[in-house]
């Protein structure tokens, strides 16, 4: 313990997407003199947030009809009411100011022939306000931050460090343990303020939209922590994931005027959400697919899955090759198909977690010094169902937020002592539990299983008997003797990174599906056959789970902020 190298910092903020790179710039324009350090487990640029396509969502055009009360109803209406009303209304009102920042910061937004910034229609919006660049808003939103932040000499970044603990006394934090993955060697990162700004967990899924570095890291290392993980059973399954891999064909595609067929060529939509068609919100589409599946209107794709297609034949060449590169590139390569000439196969696919780290709306956790923001929190800007284009504003809003007010925070603190009897923990969970571990059973045939199980029984539709199949399957998992790393190496040991990553997956997993069978209602995303109506009598309310050490979360309930709009039946 005591020639563990400790570094220090006034903020941690322990991931680089588009959450972290937004609370860098925030909190290092606090004062120049307060350090802030990024950590991630992969270059910044690898983040997930590169591979947002579609949108940002922002009320920029009042004069043209848009209003901010139509985004905040749009939101609240998406959330199937579960969304806290002042949260949403806080990233409406925000966001606005935010393009226009973005744009100052030499974001290449794309422009209307009148040289205005451009917006295109979205699932469940009211009016086009999905702010874009492109097809690849989330790559070009990460090189404006990314270039922002060179502008701030306090700003360190620490790619390829992988955090695996929090430290904290008192329920304040103190720190983060981790190991500098090109050494292998295992440090301290002390600071008076964190933000965990770790992304989303959609790798517990194995057909998944999210890059390969998506594990619920993050939510673990907080919930480990005891701070409470929030309406976990949440899953956003987005329509368009191509087969056989799951990348994701953006909804800007059906925002263009793209529509969905099945197997007897009919726009199917129609039946299901006569008003909104293929922009619906993503689970009401998702489904529709899947209902169009089970009736035996699918296609078959070529390795047996079943599927529908999306077309966008009709819109011209031009148009496509100038707002829908990217996935034309991406039907190409990984489909084998062009969609300038052909309807592409498409099925439903986990693309967000709509639940996190519980915060409240300043992305405050339960913590003293500790904040969330991004995918990793749960301040409920989304409820039950998340629209497609106010993730990257949520990330960008509360990155912001969270930024200056752990700065602020931080301002004339220091981390006088550890919490050593933690970090002596740590080292024995990590390196006696897992590196040294014994268990005879492959981690990736386990993390194969875990992920498989999830496709298969927490999907569109869940009901009680399936989920509980799944539950006891994690829970077998959890206790196979898998605890083992092959390669001995202390440099890039990417095998321990995948092993350590494997164990979180799997009580993240555990959280979800608890959550998912106490939720008996269908409400957003949760689509329970054995519930199939919203009980707001019993289910208007927040799940919040807590850590008990090796038996099962310790569920309990948080209400849900209502400041505008009485609850009522979706329809589209
Ligand atoms: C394919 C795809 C397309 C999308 N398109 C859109 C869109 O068009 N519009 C929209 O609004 N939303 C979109 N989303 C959702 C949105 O992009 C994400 O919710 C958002 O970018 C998440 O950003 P983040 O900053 O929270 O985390 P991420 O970008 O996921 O970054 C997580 C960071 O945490 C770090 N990290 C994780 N664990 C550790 C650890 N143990 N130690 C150190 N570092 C760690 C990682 O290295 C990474 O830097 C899309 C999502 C996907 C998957």
């Amino acid at each position: 313990m005591a020639d563990i190298t400790t570094i220090a910092h006034d903020v941690l903020i322990i991931g680089s997407g588009l959450a972290g790179l937004r609370a860098a710039i925030s909190a290092a324009a606090v004062d120049k003199k307060l350090t802030i350090a990024v950590i991630s487990k992969v270059q910044v640029m690898r983040s997930h947030s590169v591979s947002a396509e579609g949108g940002t969502a922002a009320v920029l055009y009042e004069e043209e009809g848009d209003n901010q009360e139509a985004h905040i109803y749009d939101t609240i209406k998406g959330s199937d009411f579960l969304a806290d009303q002042d949260v949403a209304e806080l990233l409406v009102k925000s966001m606005p100011y935010e393009i226009y920042q973005l744009d100052h910061w030499g974001m290449p937004w794309s422009r209307r022939k009148d040289g205005r910034i451009a917006q295109r229609k979205f699932g469940g919006y009211s009016f086009p306000r999905a702010t874009f660049a492109q097809d690849k808003v989330g790559f070009y939103e990460m090189q404006t931050l990314y270039d922002t932040c060179q502008k701030y000499d306090n700003i360190h970044f620490y790619n390829e460090w992988f955090c695996t603990s929090m430290l904290h006394e008192n329920n304040t934090f103190q720190g983060v343990t981790a190991i500098e993955m090109k050494t292998g060697n295992f440090v301290i990162f002390k600071a008076p303020a964190g933000i965990i700004c770790a992304g989303g967990a959609g790798r517990i899924y194995s057909f998944s939209t999210y890059a390969f570095s998506s594990t619920p890291d993050g939510l673990d290392m907080a919930y480990r922590a005891g701070l409470a993980l929030k309406d976990m059973e949440f899953v956003q399954f987005h329509p368009t994931g191509i087969l056989p891999s799951g990348i994701l064909i953006t909804e800007g595609a059906r925002g263009e005027g793209g529509y969905l067929i099945n197997s007897k060529g009919e726009r199917f939509m129609q039946k299901y959400a006569p008003g909104k068609l293929e922009l619906a919100p993503r689970d009401v589409v998702s489904r529709s697919m899947i209902r169009e599946i089970q009736e035996g209107s699918g296609f078959k794709h070529e390795t047996g899955v079943d599927c529908l297609k999306l077309d966008l034949t009709h819109l011209r060449a031009e148009r496509i090759k100038e707002a829908l590169a990217g996935i034309r590139e991406i039907g190409i390569k990984f489909s084998g198909t062009d969609i300038i000439n052909e309807p592409i196969e498409v099925r439903p696919v986990c693309h967000y977690m709509m639940g996190g780290i519980h915060t409240n709306i300043d992305g405050a956790t339960e913590m003293a010094g500790l904040w969330a923001a991004g995918e990793a929190a749960c301040n409920s800007t989304h409820g039950a169902n998340r629209l497609g284009a106010n993730s990257t504003s949520e990330c960008i809003v509360w990155g912001k937020i969270t930024g200056e007010l752990a700065a602020r925070y931080a301002t004339g603190k220091k981390v006088d002592s550890i919490n050593r009897k933690q970090v002596l923990e740590e080292e024995k969970r990590i390196y006696d539990g897992l590196f040294r571990g014994r268990g005879a059973v492959n981690p990736y045939e386990v993390r194969k299983q875990l992920t498989d199980t999830m496709d298969e029984k927490a999907y569109v539709f869940r009901n009680e008997q399936e989920l509980i199949g799944a539950l006891e399957k994690v829970r077998e998992l959890k206790a196979a003797m898998w605890k083992h790393v092959e390669d001995k190496a202390k440099e890039y040991n990417t095998n321990f990174i995948n092993v350590m990553e494997t164990d979180s997956m799997l009580r993240t997993a555990e959280v979800l599906l608890v959550g998912a069978l106490n939720r008996q209602e269908s409400r957003g995303a949760h689509a329970r056959t054995d519930y199939p109506y919203r009980d707001d009598a019993n289910f208007l309310k927040h799940t919040l789970a807590y850590f008990t050490g090796n038996g099962g979360p310790k569920m309990t309930w948080c209400p849900v902020a209502f400041t505008r709009y009485a609850p009522v039946e979706r329809k589209y």
